[in-house]
């Protein structure tokens, strides 16, 4: 097991990459807040099944948390977190200061447009601005051949492949699969926010993305008859507040009435007061 690299300055990230350039390797990058779990893990190692390096962030970016959100209490577990990417090949990893990312005088952001203004975005404001601001930085700052984002946060990989593709940026923008426990809860750094009830309640998420996906297989395909069936199902769990349930679409995230092509089903619910999101994607036949 190879442990990686540790840089926390640009200077040093930018001098390891040179030397990498040189020797004609292609660099894949996996940009996180730390806090890892198999979710992580399994975009690492997606990039390494395509690129000979790969680089790994772990940056905590106070510009995608609203004021009253988990900022100050959202986990950091820097060295598990490394001990975790020593077992699926990653070679080096970036964990800059808030002083490295956001120099004096740090001015610029970036806007993506319609697809960021609607459920995750209307529920925080700013979140994407945040997002796409530090994604445009690590990617300069990294420069590689691809990146790899996870599908849990459907509504962020579209948020920066849209920037990818109306900024021209070089690097390919890869899509990765949700990665679920056993149980069906997609694994996301804020579950071990939950008491073991709230573990356990947390499971409507899931179960009423399964039971969208079996509406429609028995052919419903009226969007609002879906939707309240997926909210009866999260009103089961006690502490559970929906912030959003909805039917879109997959490139433009706008609500569908009707089910007669492929359509994301995209939830935020809190389960004791922790806000968890998922999603999964609905086939109609
Ligand atoms: P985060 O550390 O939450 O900012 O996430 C970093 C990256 O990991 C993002 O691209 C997420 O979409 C991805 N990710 C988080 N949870 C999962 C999961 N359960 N399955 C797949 N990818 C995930």
């Amino acid at each position: 097991m190879k442990t990686p690299k540790l840089v926390t300055t640009l200077a040093a990230l930018r001098e390891e990459l040179v030397a990498v350039r040189r020797t004609g390797q292609k660099i894949g990058f996996v940009p996180t807040m730390g806090a890892l779990h198999e979710g992580h893990l399994s975009l690492v190692r997606a990039a390494k099944t395509e690129c000979e390096f790969v680089v790994v962030s772990i940056y905590v970016n106070p510009k995608q948390f609203g004021p009253d959100e988990d900022f100050s209490k959202y986990p950091r577990t820097l060295d598990a977190d490394c001990e975790l990417l020593a077992g699926c090949g990653a070679d080096l990893v970036f964990a800059p200061a808030d002083k490295e990312m956001y120099r004096p005088g740090h001015a610029t952001s970036v806007d993506v447009g319609a697809i960021a203004q609607r459920w995750e975005g209307a529920s925080r404001p700013g979140h994407f601005r945040g997002v796409a601001t530090v994604v445009l930085k690590l990617l300069n700052m990294v420069r590689p051949d691809a990146a790899y984002f996870g599908l849990k946060d459907a509504q962020q990989m579209l948020v920066v492949h849209r920037m990818a593709h109306d900024l021209d940026l070089p690097t390919a923008i890869r899509p990765c699969p949700t990665v679920r426990e056993p149980d069906g809860l997609a694994m996301s750094s804020r579950n071990r926010y939950l008491s073991p009830t709230g573990r356990k309640q947390a499971l409507v998420l899931w179960r009423s993305l399964q039971k969208a996906r079996q509406l429609v297989e028995q052919g419903e395909s009226d969007a609002a008859a879906i939707v309240r069936q997926m909210r009866t199902v999260i009103e089961t769990a006690e502490t559970a507040k929906i912030d959003y349930v909805a039917l879109v679409d997959p490139e433009t995230l706008e609500s569908v009435e009707k089910v007669v092509g492929p359509t994301v089903a995209l939830l935020a619910v809190k389960i004791e007061n922790t806000r968890l999101i998922d999603n999964c994607m609905l086939m109609p036949k």
